[in-house]
């Protein structure tokens, strides 16, 4: 027999109900900000992942899927801002629409190791607005994030944020962190020795203890960021604690993505546990040049929702779909059956029968189980007094209706 492949699950028409509401919930509070959704592929050419992300970042060095053919090598996307400024380009939507906001939904690939009980296809809602510098943006988008979280009926996150500056700041806030971790070099693991020369930002990510030990002594101020960077970022707290949005500036923060400028923020949850990020974002005002457009600033951010699902409070009920099940008698009977199904659902009633050929007793059964609200009967008898057995599960009240009634009984 087949399994699923490791690190992948199927999701069940009984979870579904959830994630659609999920969805829906999204799209309506997208729809609330102008967000417009955009869909692109799965798979994009992995050198925009290399390039986007940075070659010495952990999801390309080890965790990303990749297709090789005899020209290119693809690669199932492993986020989705690097695609939609792709498509953003590509498209010419710089020219078209200028300024643009754009939401998405969907999968996400990582080879990660499953037996740390990581998903390697995983899911992301997220947002991008691209074409823009403008504080005010951050602070929507931070804004974005936490209206969705609230109607996702999720209580008691953190919104921690920090900024990283421009590419100059960057560099500052880097060589300030190598002149810290100098002498501490001995302490950290082998993975953090090799982060120390490719990508010291990313220590700071660091699950290993004795290297969080490191990070808390270490001693960062914001005293790398350039006057127009701190301007930025003091009208973005400034904007936050207007709108009444709970924040903490965690100066140890970074987001180890290369193209992360700016503005960096992470939403924690303490019942995720190690770890604890519901989801992130942050500005990547240099990417859209970087990928070849025109130079312009950009924010976005991504929810992992299979973490937003272990912490909604949302609860599905069954909705009165007002199922009607047909259980027929007989190959005469089978016909008028068929025909009826067909009628209703042209009327836009919903509508099933039994194609297991139950005995009545489990058809009925059958039909309590996907909560019809009538069933009807029909057999010999029926079909010679040109009448329906139509039973209201409800009520429990049975009564027969002639055939040509039968479509304006269940309308009303
Ligand atoms: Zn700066
Ligand atoms: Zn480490």
């Amino acid at each position: 027999m087949f399994k699923r492949v490791s690190g992948t699950k199927d999701i069940l028409p009984d979870n579904v109900k959830l994630w659609q509401k999920l969805e829906e919930i999204s799209r309506s509070i997208f729809a609330l900000y102008n967000f417009k959704e955009i869909r692109p592929p799965l798979i994009e050419e992995a050198a925009l992942f290399n390039r986007s992300l940075g070659e010495s970042t952990e999801i390309v060095q080890k965790q990303m899927f990749l297709i090789n053919n005899k020209v290119e090598t693809y690669a199932l996307r492993p986020e989705g801002t690097a695609s939609i400024v792709r498509a953003y380009i590509e498209n010419n939507l710089d020219k078209t629409y200028g300024f643009a906001k754009f939401y998405y939904m969907g999968a996400m690939f990582r080879l990660e190791r499953p037996q740390k009980g990581r998903l390697r296809q995983f899911h992301h809602i997220g947002a991008e607005a691209i074409g823009s510098t403008d504080a005010g943006l951050d602070i929507e988008i931070i804004s974005l994030a936490d209206n969705l979280l609230r109607n996702f009926l999720i209580e008691g996150y953190k919104i921690k944020i920090n900024s990283l500056g421009c590419v100059n700041d960057k560099m500052k806030l880097v060589e300030i962190l190598r002149k810290q971790l100098n002498t501490k070099l001995d302490k950290l693991c082998d993975d953090c020795k090799n982060r120390f020369e490719n990508n010291p930002l990313r220590i700071l990510d660091c699950k290993n203890d004795d290297c969080k030990e490191v990070v808390r002594g270490l001693d960062i101020r914001d005293e790398y960021l350039c006057l127009d960077c701190k301007a930025h970022f003091d009208k973005v707290k400034e904007g936050l604690s207007m709108l009444k949005i709970g924040y903490e500036v965690s100066s140890h923060l970074v987001r180890g993505l290369d193209y992360y400028t700016g503005t960096v923020f992470e939403i924690t949850h303490q019942d995720l546990g190690a770890q604890d990020a519901i989801g992130a974002g942050g500005r990547y005002n240099n990417l859209i040049e970087e990928l070849g457009g025109n130079k312009s600033g950009a924010i976005g951010f991504a929810f992992g929702v299979e973490r937003l699902l272990l912490l909604t409070k949302l609860k599905i009920q069954d909705t009165d779909k007002n199922l009607v099940y047909i259980i027929t008698l007989g190959d005469k009977a089978r016909k008028t059956g068929l025909n009826l199904l067909e009628n209703l659902r042209k009327n836009n009633i919903c509508a099933d029968a039994d194609y297991e050929g139950k005995s009545i007793k489990g058809a009925m059964r059958k039909a309590n189980d996907e909560g019809a609200h009538f069933v009807l009967i029909i057999g010999d008898d029926e079909i010679a007094k040109d009448v329906i057995n139509l039973k209201d599960m409800v009520s429990g009240e049975q009564k027969e209706i002639k055939t040509s009634d039968i479509i304006k009984e269940l309308k009303c």
